[in-house]
């Protein structure tokens, strides 16, 4: 993200300086198109996870400017038309957390005027926290997308507040049961151990139960690609995941592993 931003906030390490970046490669999305709907060069998120790659944040009361939806259309443009590779997919990702942008319904219909007219097959695929689904109109706008990926790492709220430490007061099991309402979510996992275990027995029964009220159409579970915020983490061994994994198939839910990290 110093000259363009390569992978979504929870693995990169540096901040987008643009509405849009990219092409660039993801291993869950192939060729994908970056949009940064966040503050240009700042982080703009409802979490502190201990992992962000992305780094801290200033602070939630900065006044900060959100990206320009007459930019965004230009942008999109400009980047659709000039791509040297097909583009699998846009990707709602950037500098924290989309939802909060005060016109994200407005944004999401721009987008979805601009794919019509310029790649009718390419599907939309927004990242996030989830921490803004209880807002129906946030809620309204995602089911327009082809997929929203919501965050889920955490099945007590004990681990909420260690790993992801959200600004304000949130139930760990709020994002699931909102996330839950929409067709089209799937669950991304951050698993990591060291400082901080979420692959414990405990953790993962409490993630488990948390999971099978979301029932996501997907699971994809990950770990770290690049050093985090906090030190002491390090990435889940892939039998850790693979153990974690074995649970989620016996819910019947699809699961996918990164095992060395994800790209997008
Ligand atoms: S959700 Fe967590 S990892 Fe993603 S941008 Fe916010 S703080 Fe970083």
């Amino acid at each position: 993200m110093a000259s363009v931003l390569a992978m979504d906030p929870q693995l990169h390490s540096e901040l987008a300086p643009h509405t849009v970046y990219g092409p660039v490669p993801s291993r869950r999305y192939g060729v994908t198109l970056g949009i940064n709907l966040s503050p240009q060069g700042e982080k703009r998120c409802p979490l502190r996870c201990t992992y962000c790659q992305i780094g801290p944040e200033r602070g939630p009361n900065r006044h900060v400017e959100f990206a320009d939806l007459q930019r965004l259309q230009l942008e999109v443009t400009h980047a659709v038309r000039t791509a040297p590779l097909p583009i699998a997919a846009w990707v709602l990702s950037g500098n924290g957390e989309a939802t909060l942008h005060p016109e994200f319904p407005q944004a999401v219909e721009v987008l979805l005027q601009l794919r019509a007219q310029l790649a009718p097959q390419t599907p939309i695929v927004l990242l996030t926290s989830g921490t803004e689904l209880g807002r129906p109109e946030i809620l309204k706008a995602c089911g327009q997308l082809d997929e929203v990926a919501v965050k889920l790492d955490a099945g007590s709220q004990a681990l909420y507040q260690r790993l992801n430490m959200p600004w304000q007061a949130l139930d760990v099991a709020q994002v699931p049961m909102w996330a839950a309402k929409l067709r089209n979510a799937i669950a991304q996992t951050m698993l990591v151990q060291g400082s901080v275990d979420n692959t414990l027995p405990e953790e993962i029964a409490a993630y488990l139960k948390l999971l099978q009220q979301m029932r996501p159409q997907r699971v994809d579970l990950y770990t770290l690609a690049r050093p985090p915020i906090e030190q002491g983490l390090r990435p889940a061994s892939a039998a850790a995941m693979q153990q974690v994994a074995d649970q989620i198939n016996q819910l019947s839910l699809v699961v996918r592993v990164f095992a060395d990290g994800l790209d997008d």
